[in-house]
C-alpha cells in the first residue's frame, strides 16, 4: 500500500471533500489509456468513474493528444479580449449544430461552477436591461447539483450542499421539492404543483428557474420525468422567468441522447455544457444562450456582459473539445451507449434482490446502486483497487458511468468485480 500513497502528498495537498486531519487515502497513478488506469505499483484499474464524466473516450486518446500537440505548435493560450481564433470559431460552429437551436449565442467559461455563474448573471442581467430589477432570485428543484462556487452552491441541494455551514451570507434561493416521477415511470401532476404554487406566489422576485434536465447527477443520482420540463418551460412563460439547463455532467451523450433536453424537447433559454466537453483533457464550459437574451443584455444600462475569465476559450482546450466532439459525431455512439445501458442492466438489476441495497437505476451509460446505508469509502476504495476497478461512491450512492470506449470484456470485469464487493457491504 504504501508505495500508492505519497508522504507529501498526505501532508500537504487537500483532496477533494476531504479533510487534512484524517484523509481518505489517494491513490498514486503513473499513467492511464483507454479505460485503465495505471497505479505507480504497476497495477491497473478498470474506470468507472470517467473520473467525474469527463474522460468520454478514455485517457490518452492518440487523436486528442495529437489535437493537442497540434494547438501547442500554435500557441497554447492568447487573450479572448481583442482577439479571437480558429479553435474558439470552429467549435462554437460544431456547438450550434448540437445545441437546442434557438441558443445562437455562445460564452466559454473555465469550468461548470464557472458556467454556473456566468448563467445565473446572464439571467439577471437580462431581467434587469429588461426593467425587471426585482427579478434577481433564482428557483431550483431540491437534490440538484451545480457546482461549488459561491452562487452555484446556492443553488445545490441545500442539505447535501450542506448550506448551514456557510453562514448567512450565502444567497437565500426558492428551493421546490425534487420530481418524484422516474424516467421510465408514470408522470403524477402533483411534481410539479409546488413549484406552480412558489412561482404564483414569489415569480416577481425570481429570475430564473435552474435545473439538470432528466439526470440530478451529484446530488442524489435521480432520473426523472420529461414531462417535468415541459410543465416546468410552460411555468417559466406564465410566469415570465428564464429557464436554465445545466447539462454539465449530461451532455456528450451520457443518458443516450446527445443531450438531456432532447428526452423532453424541450429548449431552455441558457444552457451549461462542460466536463465532456474537452473529452478529459483540460478545463471548459461555454455557456449557451438565445439571441434575444443576449440582446437584451446588450441593450441593458451596462451594454455588456460582466464577465470574462483570464483563460477565456483558452486555444488548447477548444482544440481539445472540437477534436472530442468531432470523434464521438464521427462514430456510432449511439449503439455503443446502447450497448453499455444493456450491459449495465444485466449486471445490475439482479442486485435490487441484495438487502443491502434500496434501489437500482440505469439511463444510458450511468449505473446507479443506491444502499440503504453509506458505504465507507475508505474500505471500499480500497476493494475496488484490490479487484482491479475504480467506483468512488458518495453517501449511499454507489455508480459507474464508464468512458465510452470501454469494451464489453472490460465493463463486465468491472461489474462483476463491484457486485462481489456490494454482495459484502
Ligand atoms: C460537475 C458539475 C458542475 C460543476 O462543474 P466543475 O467543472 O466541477 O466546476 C456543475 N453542474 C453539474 C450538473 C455538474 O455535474
Amino acid at each position: 500500500m504504501t508505495e500508492l500513497s505519497d508522504p507529501f502528498d498526505c501532508v500537504h495537498l487537500w483532496h477533494p471533500y476531504t479533510s487534512t486531519t484524517h484523509p481518505l487515502p489517494a491513490f498514486k497513478v503513473k499513467r492511464a489509456y483507454g479505460s485503465t488506469i495505471e497505479l505507480a505499483d504497476g497495477s491497473r484499474l478498470i474506470d468507472g468513474m470517467s473520473s467525474w464524466w469527463c474522460a468520454i473516450h478514455g485517457y490518452n486518446h492518440p487523436e486528442l493528444n495529437a489535437a493537442a500537440a497540434a494547438q501547442l505548435q500554435d500557441m497554447a493560450h492568447v487573450m479572448f479580449g481583442g482577439f479571437t481564433h480558429q479553435p474558439a470559431i470552429d467549435l462554437g460552429k460544431l456547438l450550434l449544430q448540437i445545441v437546442p437551436p434557438n441558443l445562437q449565442r455562445i460564452f466559454y467559461a473555465d469550468s461548470g461552477s464557472v458556467a454556473v455563474e456566468v448563467a445565473l448573471k446572464m439571467a439577471v442581467q437580462y431581467q434587469t436591461a429588461r426593467g425587471m430589477v426585482q427579478k434577481t432570485n433564482f428557483i431550483t428543484p431540491r437534490s440538484g447539483y451545480h457546482g461549488d462556487t459561491w452562487n452555484a452552491m446556492s443553488v445545490c441541494d441545500p442539505v447535501s450542499g450542506m448550506h448551514h455551514i456557510f453562514g448567512s451570507n450565502l444567497p437565500n434561493r426558492l428551493f421546490v421539492p425534487a420530481p418524484q416521477s422516474r424516467f421510465d415511470g408514470e408522470w403524477n401532476d402533483s411534481d410539479i404543483s409546488v413549484l406552480r404554487q412558489t412561482l404564483a406566489e414569489h415569480h416577481p422576485h425570481i429570475a430564473a428557474l435552474i435545473l439538470e434536465p432528466i439526470v440530478q447527477g451529484a446530488g442524489g443520482m435521480r432520473f426523472y420525468h420529461p414531462e417535468y420540463l415541459r410543465q416546468a418551460r410552460l411555468l417559466c412563460e406564465e410566469y415570465d422567468l428564464l429557464l436554465i439547463f445545466d447539462e454539465i455532467a449530461t451532455g456528450f451523450g451520457r443518458t443516450g441522447k446527445l443531450f438531456a433536453w432532447e428526452h423532453a424537447n424541450v429548449q431552455p433559454d441558457i444552457m451549461c455544457i462542460g466536463k465532456g466537453l474537452s473529452g478529459g483533457y483540460l478545463t471548459l464550459s461555454a455557456v449557451l444562450t438565445t439571441a434575444a437574451v443576449a440582446d437584451t443584455i446588450s441593450q441593458g444600462e451596462a451594454g455588456v456582459f460582466m464577465h470574462g475569465p483570464t483563460f477565456m476559450a483558452n486555444p488548447l482546450a477548444c482544440a481539445i473539445a472540437l477534436k472530442s466532439t468531432q470523434l464521438l459525431l464521427a462514430q456510432d455512439w449511439q449503439s455503443t451507449i446502447q450497448r453499455i445501458e444493456t450491459q449495465l442492466r444485466q449486471a445490475l438489476e439482479p442486485m435490487r434482490d441484495f438487502p443491502q441495497v434500496a434501489d437500482v437505476r440505469v439511463l444510458g451509460a450511468i449505473g446507479v446502486v443506491e444502499l440503504n446505508q453509506a458505504v465507507n469509502m475508505a474500505a471500499f476504495q480500497a476493494a475496488c483497487v484490490a479487484r482491479g476497478i475504480w467506483v468512488r461512491p458518495f453517501g449511499k450512492l454507489v455508480y459507474v458511468m464508464p468512458p465510452y470506449v470501454i469494451t464489453p470484456q472490460e465493463l463486465a470485469f468491472l461489474l462483476t468485480q463491484l457486485t462481489a464487493i456490494l454482495q459484502s457491504e
